[in-house]
Formats: C-alpha cells, structure tokens, sequence
C-alpha cells in the first residue's frame, strides 16, 4: 500500500464502517503485535441456537426446558435468547420468573413457579453448592463438539444440562488469516470453558487461548502481556469488556457493542466484523510512514 495521510485513513476507514478516534490510535494500532480477541460475537455469530436438554433423574426435558427459558427470559446474553428461541420452538411451557439476578460470567438465578431455579457454568453452580461432577462426562462430550454446556439447578439440586452452538462467522477463517499475514499473534480469550474455546481456537489456527475468564481476568491479561513488552490490541463488544479495551494499547469496539464499549475504544467497528479490524490493520500500516 502507499503511504497515506491520516486524514485520508480515517476518511477511508470512515466510509468502511472503521471509526477511528484520532492519529494516535492509528500510529498504535500500526505498532501492535498482538490482538487478543473474544470469542462470542467476534470470531463466532453471537447467535448461539439451542441444541441439547439433558435431564437428571426425576425431571422431563420439557419441563427443565420451560425452568430454563423462563428464567432466561430475564437475561439478555446471547445463550439466554438462545435457550428463550429454543424453549419456544420446542413448545415447552415458559412462564413469569420472579427475583431474577444475573451474576457476570456465571449465569442466572430467580424462581420459576416457585422453585428456585439456577442456569450457568461450572462457577455458577459453584458458588451454589450445587455438585456437577455425575454431569461432567457428558458435559464434556458437549464441549468437545464445540457446544456450550450450561447447568441446571432446581431447589439446590443439579437437575440437568442446557447446550448451545454458536456458529464461527463465515468470514472469520479469511480475517484470521490476513492478521497473521499482517504480524499479528492471536489470542482468543472468552469466558467460555476450555473446551468449547479450545474447538472453536484449533478449527480457526488461533495463537494461544484462554478460557473462563472473567472480564477483569481480560485487564489481566493485558497486564501480564505488557509485562512480557507485548503492544496489545482488544477487540470486544460487551459492557463486559470495557475495562480491558481501556487498558489495551488499542482498544476496539465491535459493532452493535455497547456505548461503553464505544466510549473505550480507539478504533469502533460499525459491523461487529473482524474484516474491519483486517481494514483498520491495513489502513494504520499505510500511514505510518508518513507520521515518522
Ligand atoms: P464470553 O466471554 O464468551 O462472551 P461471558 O463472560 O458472557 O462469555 O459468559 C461466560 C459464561 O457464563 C458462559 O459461557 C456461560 O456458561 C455463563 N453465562 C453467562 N451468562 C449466562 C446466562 N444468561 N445464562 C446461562 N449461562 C450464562
Ligand atoms: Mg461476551
């Protein structure tokens, strides 16, 4: 590419859906020589679709199905509209839940016709007292196949299993490819397990991933690779993510991301699309040269 100048790169990356704050995010984001990226909403659709209800002893699948979607209904993660969607297809029976509370990076709890119903992770469940170990086996099989596998509990009891897929984007495969041609090293950190993250990480030929991660662990992350003399560039799309894309050398907000997201960002992509952060890459290396 020919060197340009920045107001031509931000015009450029402007008309492309690349929103870029000022000069010296560009000049960083030239620099960079690591994007650590999420795995929900960025490398995969967002759009999880339910695939699996595993049910323990003494419970029917429409019934943990009906718990799981009422209480989901409260959230708004991309797996709670997952389990809402595939509550709803499958015809099971969803009603009001009451003292609904979202816990980050773990899950939901609230009671469902008056059983307390709790949906999450490993943490989640955790925190409850609630022992998981006779599902792992066959959690483990859900993860292998790239599904995330979350629990189930009903009035302090594992009662069974909710699984979700979440597609890799088409275009991500391509994206990955021209970042590392650019001289990016990868990283996918997600909150995600090991094992979905690890399906998703080898089909992609991703760097280097970290698993169940929560949102500080992401600012951590950064820490640890600044230490280490590392130039870091974040792309997130959550409120979640915000404090890590503020720590980032160059922080990135992911489309439909939320404005807090926006409002750490250096560089904002309109469409939640690594192919902006490949345009943005390219753009910011063309520059450079003329601001030296
Ligand atoms: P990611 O970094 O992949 O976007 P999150 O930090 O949003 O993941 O969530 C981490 C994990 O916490 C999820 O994989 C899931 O197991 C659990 N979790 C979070 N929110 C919910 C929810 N509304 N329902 C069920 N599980 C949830
Ligand atoms: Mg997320």
């Amino acid at each position: 590419a020919t060197p340009m100048s920045i107001m031509t790169a931000t015009g450029r990356g402007a008309q492309a859906g690349v929103l870029i704050k000022d000069a010296e995010a560009l000049e960083r984001f030239a620099k960079v020589d690591t994007l650590i990226v999420d795995k929900t909403g960025t490398l995969t659709e967002g759009r999880p679709t339910l695939t699996d209800v595993v049910v323990a002893e003494g419970f029917r699948e429409d019934e943990l199905l009906g718990l799981a979607a009422s209480l989901e209904r409260g959230s708004e993660h991309p797996l709670a509209e997952a389990i809402v969607e595939g509550g709803e297809k499958r015809g099971a029976s969803i009603v009001d839940a009451t003292d609904f509370e979202a816990v980050t990076g773990k899950g939901v709890q609230g009671k469902v016709s008056g059983r307390s119903v709790a949906l999450g992770n490993v943490a989640m469940m955790g925190d409850l007292g609630v022992a998981t170990e006779a599902m792992k086996p066959h959690a483990d099989e859900l993860r292998s196949d790239g599904k995330t596998a979350m629990f189930v509990a009903v009035d302090g009891k594992l009662a069974g299993m909710v699984a979700v897929a979440d597609p890799i984007k088409a275009t991500t495969a391509a994206a990955i490819r021209a970042l590392h041609e650019s001289g990016l090293r990868i990283i996918m950190a997600t909150g995600d397990n090991e094992r979905t993250a690890m399906a998703v990480a080898s089909r992609l030929g991703i760097d280097e991933m970290r698993a169940d991660m929560l949102p500080e662990s992401k600012k951590a992350l950064i820490d640890e690779l600044h230490a280490k003399g590392a130039s870091v560039a974040m792309a997130g799309d959550g409120v979640n993510d915000a404090p890590a894309l503020a720590a980032a050398d160059v922080g990135i907000a992911m489309g439909t991301g939320a404005d807090v997201a926006v409002e750490s960002a250096g560089i904002t992509l309109v469409k939640g699309d690594l192919n902006g952060i490949v345009r943005a890459r390219t753009l910011a290396k063309a520059t450079i040269r003329n601001i030296k």
